[in-house]
């Protein structure tokens, strides 16, 4: 599936922004992935290839990459897709969670109808890119409270050293499609 030719195309195609959003933040640019017509769609094809016997109700994305990346591969899966978006984005009803970013404090929220009362949904986690994993952990947690089964989070960057790789792990199944430093 994700063989490491491909993943050396994956990774030419990530753009490294020093000091954005500020000082000391080596920014993981997607854009000139998604971009890639032919690249884009073989990673949303090789992702559903790993997840399309696992009975996927919802893919749930985190703001905002994880909203690209989640969208394409729920409609590849056939699933419904799930936004979680930081505070006072969603209109109707919302739980909250607050959570430490590798830069700054936020929240997050998710509708309280998102699972449409399937009971035990069957959830897939999907964001561009864990550092911390505090965004992660704060996602599960909303997810824990509307009761889904999270199956994996799946990431296409996983910054190992940052240590979220392994807090997330504890919690649930992980996969990046990429580990820095490779
Ligand atoms: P964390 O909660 O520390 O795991 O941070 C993950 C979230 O912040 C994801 O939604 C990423 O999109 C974003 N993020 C954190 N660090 C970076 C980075 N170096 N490059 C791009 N996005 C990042």
């Amino acid at each position: 599936m994700f063989n490491q030719k491909f993943k050396t195309q994956l990774h030419e195609c990530i753009r490294e922004i020093e000091d954005y959003p500020k000082a000391g933040i080596l920014f993981r640019d997607i854009t000139p992935l998604i971009n890639h017509p032919t690249l884009f769609a073989k990673l949303i094809d090789n992702l559903k290839l790993r997840y399309q016997h696992h009975s996927i109700d919802f893919v749930v994305g985190i703001e905002a990459r994880g909203f690209i990346l989640g969208a394409a591969l729920a409609y590849a899966l056939g699933a419904g897709f799930v936004p979680v978006r930081k505070k006072g984005k969603l209109p109707f009803k919302t739980i909250r969670v607050d959570y430490q970013l590798e830069y700054g404090v936020d929240s997050l929220e998710i509708h309280t109808d998102a699972l449409r009362e399937i009971k035990d949904a069957r959830v897939l986690l999907v964001d561009d890119l864990i550092a911390t994993g505090g965004t992660a952990l704060a996602s599960l947690e909303l997810l824990d409270r509307l009761q889904a089964k999270c199956l994996e989070a799946c990431f296409l960057i996983g910054l190992r050293e940052l240590g979220g790789l392994e807090k997330v792990g504890e919690k649930v199944n992980v996969f990046s499609v990429l580990e820095y430093p490779c």
